[in-house]
């Protein structure tokens, strides 16, 4: 990060959670490749007389993803209609939460440090506005799809506690480890599961006041982030430098240009007009439902690679891929437990495993990694002999995974 100064980032993450439906309505979330407006009904197309439904499986996992983020989970909780116009928008608001959030005051341990997690509360997607346009004619088309409209969304706000570009690609990624760990979503960038939004500032070394702040959106990518939080701290230091002054805004990040540019002044809190959503009832959170969930977590992955680095005398570079994937750990010590060897196997899934994406059983693993020992088999056949098994055989994590609702 630059000389003589120092960067302050804040993220704003919004998840999708494993659900079978929609936040308030029976739709289906839609497949990716679904016909456009195909997963809608009269609820998330806000027609008028229709009332919303809270879907349990989303509190559900909202509340899992909390406890795994070591939030306080207040007994009462209520969504709130946070007004705007757009045509992503049919109902003219978007259900969130305002004043009372599904959790607050939580952790996320990254690198040894603590990243404060101010909450995690509960929401609706919009829908996806497609532009066709052809220059020569000058004729310009939008779309509307409403497939998104209304799917279930979790957003995960931390405290301004991130100091560079590195540390908020690296939070990002942990927090889809955590969130993938406990089953309670794919959080896939590239599916659109997993969006990060980076609040970004700078201020003289030392100062102790905060300076002010840029929000950057559109960012499709851990390296679009990376990439995105670089260009704009020196985007913003060159600027106070050169005499000028930070405008809080919001920044969309270009793929194509590498730059991150002006979409519109921020908006304050004020102009959403936020009130209590009329048609749903506050929620009051059972706290032994709470306790109920808490005893589903697994291991979460700092207590696993701990174990993994203690119990197995596994290095930090063997660690960092086995300990970051549910499936590779399990995997991993699953093999061991039936007699594999810990070194030669954690090499195997490093090197072999890993990077195929080809996994297969735990038991089966064992024998491959016995026979090699053994001089029974080289390497190549145990390449080629490596068998594949899909689906993941149904061991408990496996089913774990999916929604029960
Ligand atoms: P807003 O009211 O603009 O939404 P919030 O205070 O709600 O701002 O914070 C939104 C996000 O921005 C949070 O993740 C927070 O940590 C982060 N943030 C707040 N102030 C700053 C700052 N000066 N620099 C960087 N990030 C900040
Ligand atoms: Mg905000
Ligand atoms: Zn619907």
């Amino acid at each position: 990060m630059p000389d003589g100064w120092d960067v302050v980032i804040g993220m704003e993450v919004h998840v999708q959670p494993r659900t079978r439906t929609k936040m308030f309505c029976g739709c289906a979330v839609a497949p990716l490749n679904a016909a456009p407006n195909s997963y809608v009904c009269e609820i998330c197309l806000g027609l008028p007389g229709t009332l919303p439904v809270i879907n349990k499986a989303a509190v559900e996992a909202c509340l899992k993803s909390a406890l795994a983020l070591s939030c306080e989970i207040p007994r009462h909780t209520k969504f709130d209609r946070k007004n705007y116009m757009y045509p992503d928008l049919p109902k003219g608001y978007q259900i969130s939460q305002y004043d009372l959030p599904m959790s607050v005051n939580g952790h996320l341990e990254l690198n040894g440090r603590k990243i404060r997690i101010r909450r995690v509360h509960l929401e609706e997607d919009t829908g996806k506005l497609v532009h066709a346009g052809d220059k020569l004619h000058k004729a310009w088309e939008s779309f509307v799809d409403l497939n998104r409209a209304g799917v279930p969304l979790m957003e995960i706000v931390t405290e301004p506690d991130l100091r560079s570009a590195d540390e908020a690609r690296d939070y990002a990624m942990e927090l889809r480890t955590l969130l993938r760990m406990i089953g309670v979503s794919e959080a896939d960038m590239e599916k659109g599961q997993l969006r990060a939004e980076a609040n970004v500032s700078v201020n003289r070394e030392g100062s102790s006041e905060l300076g002010v702040k840029t929000e950057l959106k559109n960012i499709n990518s851990f390296r679009a982030l990376h990439r995105a939080i670089l260009y704009e701290v020196d985007r913003q230091t060159k600027l106070i430098e050169s005499g000028g002054a930070v405008e809080q805004e919001t920044r969309g990040w270009s793929e194509a240009e590498q730059r991150t540019f002006s979409q519109r002044s921020k908006e304050f809190a004020e102009d959403y007009r936020y009130f209590p959503e009329p048609d749903l009832p506050p929620l009051e959170i059972d706290p032994d439902w709470v306790e109920d969930l808490r005893r589903t977590l697994p291991e979460l992955p700092g207590a696993r690679r701990t174990r993994l680095t203690s119990q197995h005398g596994l290095s930090a570079a063997q660690v960092a891929v086995i300990g970051g994937d549910r499936d590779l750990a399990d995997l991993y010590e699953g093999a061991v437990a039936q007699g594999a060897p810990t070194q030669p196997t954690a090499n195997w899934i490093v090197n072999e495993v890993a990077p195929t994406g080809k996994l297969l059983a735990p038991q089966h693993l064992a024998e491959l990694m016995q026979m090699m020992g053994r001089d029974a088999i080289s390497r190549d056949q145990a390449r080629e002999v490596m068998p594949i098994q899909r689906p993941w055989p149904t061991t408990e994590a496996g089913r774990s995974r999916r929604c029960r609702h």
